[in-house]
Parts: C-alpha cells; structure tokens; sequence
C-alpha cells in the first residue's frame, strides 16, 4: 500500500491570513498568534495563501507580532505573569492575547515599546515602558477575570 505520510491537508489563519503545515502547528492552533485555525485542502490553502500576499503585502505585521512577544515575554517574564494570574486557558493563548493588549495600549499610548537604533545584542535595549503600570494591571486582571470566572 501506498505511505499516506503527507497530510492532504493544510490550517488557515484567518488572522494572519496565511496556511501552515501540520506540523507547524501540532495543537492546530497558529504558530505566530494562537488563533485556532481551520483545516483546508492543500490546493485551496495555497491559493489563499497566495491572493494574502497580494492583499496583506509583507510579513512586516507579523515580525512586528513576533518582536512585541519577543520583547514583554524574555526573561521568563511571560511565564511569571502567567503563573501569578493562572489564567484558564493554555499559555500559548495567554501569551498571544497579552500581545494583543499591549499592541492597543501601544496604539492608545499608555504603552511604549523602546528599540535601539539598531539591532543590538544587548537585550536590555529592547523594552516595554507603561506610562501607567496600573492601567497594564487593571487591564490584565479584567481580561482574564472573565476566563476564571467562564470556569467556575
Ligand atoms: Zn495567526
């Protein structure tokens, strides 16, 4: 009989508007953002993939995703908000949605992400800033409130 080892199929994020292999992405959800993704043939996986180029353009989203994560999560940080707030849901989620949070307190100002001018080896050149750490807090906590409290 014939190996059946290559999937037939590929995950779509419809967020990130892009396919994935399976083994990418072993729990089927997004390697990049966590959003869970749905399962689609191979040709019609690829030719999204394709008519997402054309529309998203570049993958400069996606690395500036990448390096938002990279920055609040290094030093174990992540994991220690994790534990503190033991949110009900997988870490990967937990990590992804906190990216979301501090991408919009970016983008209403009350978060700063600081780079140096050029990429560095230094890794305390790369941080986040809060004008307003109780704001971060208060916004964490109400967030995952809701997931504590959807289990009990
Ligand atoms: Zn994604």
């Amino acid at each position: 009989m014939a190996k059946t080892a290559t999937p037939k199929t590929y995950l779509w994020c419809d967020v990130c508007r892009r396919s994935y292999g399976h083994d990418d992405a072993p729990d089927a959800l997004c390697p990049v953002c966590a959003t869970p993704m749905r399962e689609m043939g191979r040709l019609s996986a690829i030719a999204r993939g394709f008519m997402a180029n054309e529309l998203v353009a570049s993958d400069l989203r996606t690395k500036h995703r990448q390096l938002v994560r990279l920055i609040w999560t290094r030093n174990g940080m992540g994991e220690r908000y994790y534990k503190v707030l033991a949110p009900d849901l997988p870490y990967n989620r937990f990590e992804a949605r906190v990216t979301e949070l501090l991408m919009r307190g970016a983008e209403e100002g009350w978060v700063r992400f600081v780079l140096p001018p050029a990429p560095s080896s230094d890794d305390a050149a790369y941080r986040v800033e809060f004008d307003d750490d109780e704001r971060f807090v208060r916004e964490m906590e109400a967030m995952f409130a809701s997931t504590a409290a959807a289990e009990g």
